[in-house]
């Protein structure tokens, strides 16, 4: 049978597969205005997680002062029913957090620490210096890893700073290497005000494949300005094969205000399918999930594949 969305021959016959992680229940719901209720929540990563996602983000720790909407990160974890086979991801910001979140430890397979490349940005975001947090990392990872959990990484503006302008490579692959050395298996490189290009993406994903042998390297691209699918393009071919995005392009970003934030799980999937590589993901499911988003919060949201659907080859071309 021929399969009418996929593009035939579309990467010369051979068949590449990446790993697509949805982040939009914590990435996203977090930085959109309005606190999205409990039950509106628990409905669309259910969604999400008939849409064939390995792992799903779908709570944070941090603490509910900070950030409002996702104070309800425990009960959500609690509703929601995801298939067995799906990895659920909690983000954890400090020991407290930790604390916090072991308290759950029978809700969740994944925990997911952070920094920021930029001192600025860090101390500003969590308080701390990143020294501070590098060494809060390494006690937290032996916890972690000691609860047989998957211990999980994320740099935060690896690519730029808007306090302080660009972060030079070395460093944030310095701060990646201590990841590792603390026993992260994954290490992700966020964008976080979008100030990437495709050029520097694909040499740094480069630099990281082969400074990092054994880490699973996740792009983790914000459209911004517009460049994140060309970005995540070109992190694929310097070797990347794990990516994070949201559904929706949920998520905005207050740096510069009122930006738009996570690529859309969506347009990612669905440039991957139309060059051929295999996401194993049920595109017209996430696209449901995106539009069951948009119908939720009431306003038309930025994902391009919410309007234009996924792409129908005619078999006869
Ligand atoms: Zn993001």
């Amino acid at each position: 049978m021929v399969d009418l969305h996929r593009f035939p021959n579309a990467n010369g016959g051979e068949t590449r597969t990446v790993h697509v992680r949805e982040v939009g229940p914590r990435d996203g719901f977090q930085n959109e205005p309005e606190t999205i209720p409990t039950a509106d929540k628990v409905r669309l990563i259910n969604s999400l997680g008939r849409a064939g996602f390995k792992r799903i983000e779908v709570a944070s720790f941090v603490r509910p002062d900070v950030i409002p909407q996702l104070s309800d990160g425990v009960q959500v974890l609690h509703a929601i029913d995801v298939p067995d086979d799906v990895a659920r991801m909690v983000l954890v910001p400090n020991s407290r957090g930790l604390d916090n979140a072991l308290d759950e430890r029978e809700y969740f397979e994944e925990a997911t620490l952070f920094v920021s490349a930029s001192q600025t940005h860090n101390k500003r975001n969590i308080n701390r210096t990143i020294e501070e947090t590098m060494t809060d990392v390494s006690a937290m990872g032996k916890r972690i890893l000691a609860e047989d959990l998957t211990f999980c990484s994320v740099i935060a503006t690896s690519f730029g700073c808007p306090f302080e302008g660009r972060i030079e490579m070395d460093r944030v692959l310095d701060i990646a290497e201590q990841f590792a050395e603390a026993g992260a298996t994954e290490i992700g490189f966020g964008d976080t005000t979008g100030m990437c290009n495709p050029a520097y993406a694909s040499r740094f994903f480069a630099a990281a494949i082969e400074r990092l042998p054994g880490v699973e390297i996740t792009a983790h691209f914000h459209n911004t300005r517009g460049q994140g699918l060309a970005n995540a393009y070109a992190a694929l071919e310097a070797g990347c094969t794990s990516f994070e995005s949201s559904f929706g392009e949920l998520g905005g970003c207050p740096v510069p205000a009122g930006s738009t934030g996570n690529i859309a799980t969506e347009d990612l999937v669905s440039m991957f399918h139309e060059m051929g590589v295999d996401t194993g993901l049920d595109l017209e499911r996430i696209i449901e999930a995106a539009a069951e988003a948009q119908a939720t919060l009431g306003r038309k949201l930025t994902s391009h594949s919410i309007v234009a659907g996924p792409v129908i080859w005619s078999p006869s071309v």
